[in-house]
């Protein structure tokens, strides 16, 4: 059986936004589901709009979304040799020409096209050589497009699409600079790097004819196409920076783990039945193109968020706390550094508490950082008389275990309360307090675990001083 390929080949003109990782991870899942290889390529060709930024952003994105690539990265930049090679062949073939056409005598056709209400299109003037030209005569170079039939392709996703050539006009494969354009090089590149299946948006529909057309003029076959249809957003309109993170950097900035925008991604336009969840390799083993919805999907952010709160909850807690320290980082902290609890340990006290894991470091924030201040409305509504001498009963009896567990730390606490005939929240919350600087934490036994024990004594020391005044 054939390998199959596929691959993904983004153009680096900005970040790598939530519709072009969806195209990636079908692309990629459909390589994965058939024991294929993947290839990612740069389409750099547009020196103007693509930049260094973008490229590192696309495979910052690729990497953090882990859908390694087996081949590549490729450069088309790297690749100019070989266009030029494939395009002086079809010049020499006669399959390709050289067109010396003005700009002024394009517009006029056009205008003269528009009037007659024709499609406006090349008129092959220069398939023919009309007339002399001198070396440093500027042209461009047109592919010469078969005049009668159809194109005709099955498409993975949309089923049976038809074109006439009629309404295919020769397109441009050389721009006067000497660059290739985006259409040629497409098809050089899927044909030299055997690329099986062409997973991609369907912004590219019409230009599959034309690919098609050059495919067989350098009389290769074309691989099978598939076109994922547009994802619009939650109001239906398509999906854009209006409908807030696009990006998918942002969305890790937003505190998403991978698995969770993965799974969110593969539900927006492929479905199995009506299950929800998928591990990377349920999706594998599930993934087949009968299943993407031809129809375009909306994004739906609820959903999103329901499915970063389960992976917060279900992922291996090492996994969880790999991103948190990402997030730790950003906010200035360097656990690695810094004294602070086990990140895993972190994970297990905030997984059910906090939606995001950007909400889980600014949540965890106080156990690597020293309490500067304490929540004025926390301090109002628990400490009041008495609430000083339960700090210190609670400090000695603290001093006095063996054990740092947060049960005996709860059992010991519990005796403070008994002891003043006071309610547990008396006790706990000035703790929390001194803690976490805020009243709220997880439970109080295992707030003081992740504080450590040294450093529970002292941010008791330090309340009791704050609190005396
Ligand atoms: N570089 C093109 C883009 O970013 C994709 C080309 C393709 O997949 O054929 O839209």
């Amino acid at each position: 059986m054939e390998l199959v390929k596929t691959r993904f080949a983004p153009s680096p003109t900005g970040y790598l936004h939530v519709g072009g990782a969806r195209t990636a991870l079908f692309s990629w899942l459909y390589a994965k589901h058939c024991n294929g290889e993947f290839v990612l390529r740069i389409e750099d060709t547009d020196r103007e709009r693509s930049t260094q930024p973008a490229i590192d952003a696309i495979l910052e994105s690729m990497e953090w979304l882990n859908l390694g690539w087996d081949e590549g990265p490729y450069y088309q930049t790297k690749r100019f040799d070989r266009y030029k090679e494939v395009i002086d062949q079809l010049l020499a073939e006669g399959k390709a020409y050289k067109c010396y056409c003005s700009k002024e005598r394009l517009e006029e056709i056009r205008a003269q096209q528009m009037k007659d209400g024709v499609k406006p299109r090349y008129d092959g003037h220069c398939r023919e050589d009309h007339s002399e030209h001198s070396p440093d005569e500027p042209y461009v170079v047109r592919f010469r497009n078969p005049d009668t039939g159809i194109v005709a392709f099955d498409d993975m996703v949309k089923g049976r699409i038809e074109f006439k050539n009629e309404e295919l006009d020769d397109f441009i494969i050389q721009r006067s600079d000497g660059t290739p354009t985006y259409n040629f090089c497409v098809v050089v590149d899927d044909f030299d790097m055997g690329i099986t299946h062409v997973i991609r948006g369907d912004d590219h529909v019409n230009n599959t004819p034309r690919q098609i057309n050059l495919y067989r003029a350098m009389g290769a076959k074309e691989p099978v196409f598939g076109h994922l249809a547009m994802i619009l957003g939650d109001d239906g309109a398509k999906l854009s920076k209006r409908h807030g993170a696009v990006s998918v950097m942002q969305y890790r900035e937003d505190g998403y783990l991978p698995e969770a925008l993965l799974n969110y991604l593969v539900r927006l336009g492929w479905s199995h039945g009506d299950q929800e969840i998928f591990t990377i390799d349920e999706m594998i083993k599930l993934f087949t193109p009968e299943q993407i919805n031809k129809s375009a999907s909306s994004f739906n952010t609820k959903k999103l968020n329901w499915l970063n709160a389960h992976y917060m909850k279900t992922q291996p807690r090492a996994e969880v706390a790999s991103e948190l320290k990402w997030h730790l980082n950003r906010l200035g902290i360097d656990t690695d550094k810094v004294q602070g609890p086990d990140l895993e340990l972190v994970v297990k006290n905030y997984c059910e508490r906090t939606q995001t894991l950007k909400e889980m470091a600014e949540k965890a924030r106080c156990y690597f950082e020293d309490i500067t201040e304490y929540d004025a409305a926390g301090v109002k509504k628990w400490i009041k008389e008495g609430s000083v001498e339960i700090l210190k009963d609670s400090l000695e009896a603290l001093k006095a275990l063996d054990s740092w567990e947060p049960e005996a730390i709860d059992k010991a606490l519990e005796a403070i309360a008994q002891k003043h005939e006071v309610g547990m929240g008396k006790v706990g919350q000035p703790l929390r307090l001194a803690m976490t600087g805020t009243p709220t934490s997880p439970g109080i036994g295992d707030t003081m675990e992740l504080v450590g024990r040294e450093r529970t004594f002292k941010r008791i020391e330090d309340a009791i001083a704050a609190f005396s005044k």
